[in-house]
């Protein structure tokens, strides 16, 4: 008989922080440029050199602490991690061993797995979040390696996940979250294509209801969403076999090959002992009382789950809405400043949700870059709600304002072009009584009981009237019209 088994999942994330200068120099923290440009005698690890720790790479960190509901610690100090490799100047790497700057926190997790399928929301535990220095890059070509220091020394989070997840789907929910976090907490932009997050994801399989899990194996640098889900599949399928066909997982460190769409063993694991941590001498502890660490807390920003559940109440968006409104921060402020211009929040909601992401979209425009301002979007989904226009001439001059109308207020474009909705009874009858005359066979249909055709009457007076026509009214007129 099979057995059944259950995967068990935890996820260690680097994030690279967003600041001005580098952990422990005075070198910008930029993205690219020529290699070896961006460096200084302490981040190529001169002897003789001092680091100085970046207090805005702390601060940032501890605020993704917070975001993420960690303890912070009053006090954490730096410790060194040794281990030979050629883009690790130093031959050590400071980063925090046993005293990390955050613990014990947790992320919400909700939405669609990569494979599109609504997860259960639950929450996923943060073991830690510890600061460290970023290693040089290297590149391997045909017959060498090159290595560039640039990245040596960018401040670092290390963010370790409890093995609290159980699919590839919640991995994916998770990533997906803490991406999230991190943007609205402005500690990263998490660019994976700049190596900005990268994941190393712990995959173990255990028969279902047993309590202890099984030996786990880590997948290493995983650099985009997709691949983390792929990977974690793929050994999870991987050690059913081995474990089916009476092999033993072994506790290997892997790499995923992309293309080949499998994990390869690199290494059997290292311990903690094979790094020597030892507390670096040349940095004094980090300390944060109660008062410094609260009056962070003050500061955050909003979380996106509150920030959905404020729209599902204030606003009257089903969850689902709130979370995809929320999925990216410039999207929600957009949708805030609008909704706070205009009586009729959920229609502005709507809007965003459809047309405007529809045409982004189409445009490849970002949010950031939104040619039409909030105001003129509150004005737009205002006429169409109060009756001034129609919805579909709503959509034309919506069209309008991504080309010739840009930067024009919707109001003097209804103006201009004469789009206002005919509502005047008289007027509409006149172009009932036209559309019927013209159509003799479609009215016979309609007479014989296919009503259905009412939509083709309908359509024909719209495209009389240009869109302007009030539809209730056109309706009600044929109805009226044709049931004489
Ligand atoms: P290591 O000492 O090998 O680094 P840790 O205990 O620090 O192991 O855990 C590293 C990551 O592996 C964490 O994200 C943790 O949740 C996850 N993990 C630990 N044990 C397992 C397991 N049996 N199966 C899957 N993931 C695990
Ligand atoms: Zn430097
Ligand atoms: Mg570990």
């Amino acid at each position: 008989m099979a057995v059944a088994y259950e995967a068990v999942i935890g996820l260690e994330v680097h994030v690279q922080i967003r600041t001005k200068r580098k952990m422990f120099c005075n070198c910008p923290n930029t993205f690219g440029g020529e290699p070896n440009t961006v460096t200084c005698p302490v981040c190529m690890g001169y002897p003789g050199t001092l680091p100085v720790p970046n207090m805005e790479a702390v601060r940032k960190a501890v605020v993704a602490g917070l975001m993420c509901s960690c303890t912070i610690a009053n006090r954490c100090k730096f410790d060194r991690k040794s281990y030979f490799y050629p883009d690790l100047v130093k031959n050590y790497q400071i980063s925090q061993y046993d005293q990390p700057l955050c613990e014990h926190g947790k992320l919400h997790i909700f939405g669609k797995g990569f494979s599109g399928e609504q997860l259960p929301d639950r929450y996923i535990g943060i073991t830690r979040i510890h600061l460290e220095e970023d290693p040089g890059k290297s590149t391997h070509f045909a017959n060498c390696t090159g290595l560039d220091y640039n990245r040596s020394g960018v401040p670092l989070m290390e963010i370790v996940s409890e093995p609290d997840m159980r699919s590839a789907d919640e991995a994916y929910a998770y990533l997906t979250s803490l991406k999230q976090i991190m943007e609205y907490a402005d500690v990263s932009d998490c660019d994976m294509e700049k190596g900005q997050m990268r994941c190393d994801v712990n995959v173990s399989i255990r028969p279902r209801g047993q309590v202890e899990f099984g030996t786990k194996v880590e997948v290493k640098n995983l650099n985009s969403f997709r691949s983390a889900h792929r990977a974690i599949n793929y050994e999870i399928k991987r050690q059913i076999v081995a474990l089916e066909s009476g092999e033993k997982i072994t506790q290997d460190t892997r790499g995923w090959d992309d293309e080949a769409g499998e994990t390869i063993v690199q290494r059997t694991k290292e311990n903690a002992n094979d790094y020597r941590y030892f507390p670096e001498p040349d940095l004094l502890p980090i300390e944060f009382s109660n008062e410094d660490i609260e009056k962070i807390r003050t500061e955050l920003p909003e979380l996106p789950e509150a920030m959905r559940k404020r729209y599902v109440e204030a606003y009257g968006l089903t969850e689902y809405d709130a979370h995809v409104m929320t999925l990216d921060r410039a999207l929600a402020k957009y949708f805030e400043a609008a909704a706070g211009k205009s009586e009729y929040p959920k229609a502005v909601a709507n809007w965003i949700l459809s047309e405007l992401l529809r045409i982004l979209g189409e445009k490849e425009i970002n949010i950031a870059d939104c040619p039409i301002s909030t105001d003129h979007l509150a004005e737009l989904v205002g006429l169409i709600q109060k009756g001034a226009i129609t919805g579909k001439v709503g959509k034309a001059v919506f069209e309008s304002m991504f080309a010739e109308d840009a930067g024009k207020s919707p109001a003097d474009i209804v103006k201009e072009k004469g789009l206002s909705q005919v509502s005047d009874e008289g007027a509409i009858l006149q172009m009932v009584e036209a559309v019927i005359q013209a159509n003799p066979a479609q009215v016979e249909q309609y007479k014989a009981g296919k009503t259905a055709v009412l939509q083709f009457f309908v359509g024909q007076l719209m495209k009389q009237s240009r869109g302007k026509a009030n539809p209730q009214t056109a309706i009600k007129l044929f109805q009226e019209k044709l049931s004489q």
